[in-house]
């Protein structure tokens, strides 16, 4: 249900209705809006019934019953679009684009290091790179692990970017949290539910992909468990789903930017590198993305993709990269973002 506050509401007409949540049995959620609040009241859906009392609390104007499944994430509680601070200046959701940029995995301190003063010179804002790494083959290079989140470290500490990592496993939250600035769930955690109420209780932002077969309302259900914790930080991140076609890695579905924007507040992001799979065509589908009204990128590079120990033919090369930053400036002046 949804508390709709009436304008002018006082802090304690809120602070009751707040508490009345609570008592019975319902998690109260308060956001803020410019001219009123509205509180969530989110929890069992069979007795929801109760909340309508509500209605006669001081400061309420009304009570209505939120419709869609997802709640939190729901254009229906907010309809004002959610900004995620990253780092002081760096934002996502509202009028930048920002573009997260770097290797698949972390494989050394000269890999990362070059890595990241490459990017940072073309303009990307945020490092990505691997430490834990999901592999289809238990055979396949699993990651630096600590290691590779301290190389990051000393990579953000050089160039001031801040930095995105995965996180696989639950038991590593605690400390994946300690080194990134952003937490990333992949595509096949995104209905470890587990994994997602944990990164619920941070106050940090979570980059959230969709998995391959992941419906856009299921994902929506996925990015709720972590709302529904608390933490409200949370960017989506389409990454191409998989499809009958093997032309490419898996079919981006670019679409899903604007019924994303349509269904929720939060922002959105592409990943055109593991939606195509080869490095040709990333930048036509980076072009794409904006286009089509994404918030963000995040783009794999390498500096020498024929060794990487990960995902190196989808990895762009720094000049590659450097080009496509130069063209995507054109598309983010047409629509109307800083970059
Ligand atoms: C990655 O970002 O390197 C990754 C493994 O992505 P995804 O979860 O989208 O496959
Ligand atoms: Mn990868």
């Amino acid at each position: 249900m949804i508390i709709v506050m009436r304008k002018g509401a006082s802090k304690s007409e809120l602070a009751a209705v707040e508490s009345r949540i609570a008592e019975l049995g319902y998690k109260p959620h308060v956001i803020h809006g410019d001219t009123r609040n509205v509180v969530g009241a989110v929890g069992d859906e069979r007795g929801k019934a109760v909340l309508q009392s509500i209605e006669s609390m001081p400061g309420v104007e009304n009570v209505v019953p939120i419709l869609k499944p997802y709640k939190l994430a729901s254009k229906e509680v907010k309809l004002e679009r959610t900004v995620v601070e990253i780092s002081p200046g760096v934002a996502v959701g509202g009028d930048q684009l920002v573009v997260m940029a770097g290797p698949c995995s972390v494989e050394s301190e000269e890999q990362i290091l070059e890595t990241a003063h490459a990017v940072k010179a073309s303009g990307a804002t945020v490092l990505r790179g691997g430490a834990y790494k999901p592999r289809s083959s238990p055979y396949s290079f699993q990651g630096m692990e600590e290691e590779g989140l301290k190389l990051l470290a000393m990579a953000r500490e050089e160039t001031g970017l801040p930095v995105v990592t995965e996180v696989v496993n639950p038991r590593d939250v605690d400390l994946v949290a300690k080194y990134a600035d952003v937490m990333q769930v992949g595509a096949r955690n995104v209905q470890n539910f587990a994994l997602l109420k944990m990164l619920g209780k941070l106050d940090k932002p979570i980059l959230l992909k969709r998995g391959m077969s992941t419906t856009i309302q299921e994902f929506l259900m996925s990015a709720e468990y972590i709302l529904s914790e608390g933490n409200q930080k949370v960017i989506l991140c389409e990454r191409g789903i998989r499809t009958f076609e093997t032309a490419t890695r898996n079919t981006l579905d670019i679409s899903a930017v604007p019924v994303l924007q349509e269904q929720t507040h939060l922002p959105i992001i592409i990943d055109p590198s593991h939606a195509t799979g080869h490095a040709s065509l990333v930048p036509s589908m980076c072009y794409a993305a904006v286009a089509a009204g994404a918030d963000g990128l995040i783009v794999e590079v390498h500096p020498h993709p024929e060794v990487a120990a990960s995902d190196g033919p989808q990895s762009l090369r720094p000049a590659d990269f450097q080009v496509m930053m130069t063209k995507l400036a054109e598309f983010a002046k047409v629509v109307g973002k800083t970059f």
